[in-house]
């Protein structure tokens, strides 16, 4: 039995969909998007819209940018030879907030799991690999503390390693299991500083 008719219901399935929201958020948002002026609602549609047209990956790091390369690849005050390997863009943007890193960045769009069949074929690491064939003086893996993020970065240290670049994992103190994008600025800047060459 139907509480709310096709349309109400439609869009609720959809905005419980979105990661984090459950279906008591999607109601209230629904319910809110509905009573909202039509122009408002027509603004919000067309901005999710262009972001998914018009946002791609920079063809660098590998983040989500609108151009070629992203603002933080683009910066010449950025030092292109240190680079910080973190599992997504959401944790990048942590680092970033921090606002004392001035390397740059590689996401890796995820970690690997064998327990989800997450291989390193699946993650962008044959781009890191290719990124470190030029000048490259230090590698920060900052992947979680999780058992994907430190079984990624066991991975990683050892493809690195025979290349003779420096490799550096963050200190942990971070969270087991805690995602970089929740923890604190001050924890983030003391994990980094706090690196320990692999
Ligand atoms: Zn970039």
């Amino acid at each position: 039995m139907d509480t709310f008719s096709g349309h109400i219901n439609k869009l609720i399935e959809e905005l419980s969909a979105l990661p984090g929201i459950g279906s008591k958020s999607a109601q209230r948002l629904a319910f809110h998007l509905v009573n909202q002026p039509e122009e408002n609602v027509e603004r919000l549609a067309n901005v999710i819209l262009q972001a998914r047209r018009n946002v791609k990956y920079c063809r660098q790091c590998h983040t989500l940018t609108d151009s070629e390369l992203c603002p933080i690849c683009s910066n010449p005050a950025r030092d292109q030879r240190t680079i910080m390997v973190v599992e997504n863009t959401r944790d990048l943007a942590a680092y970033e907030k921090t606002g004392k890193y001035g390397g740059v960045y590689h996401v890796l769009h995820g970690a690997i799991s064998p327990m989800l069949g997450i291989g390193p074929n699946d993650i962008k690491l044959k781009e890191l690999m290719s990124r470190l064939q030029g000048e490259v003086d230090e590698t920060i893996i900052a992947t979680n503390s999780s058992l994907e993020g430190e079984t990624t970065a066991m991975y990683i240290s050892k493809l690195i390693k025979p290349t003779g670049i420096k490799v550096t994992r963050i200190a942990s103190g971070v969270p087991v299991g805690g995602d970089l994008e929740y923890i604190d600025e001050v924890t983030l800047l003391r994990a980094l500083e706090g690196r320990v060459e692999l």
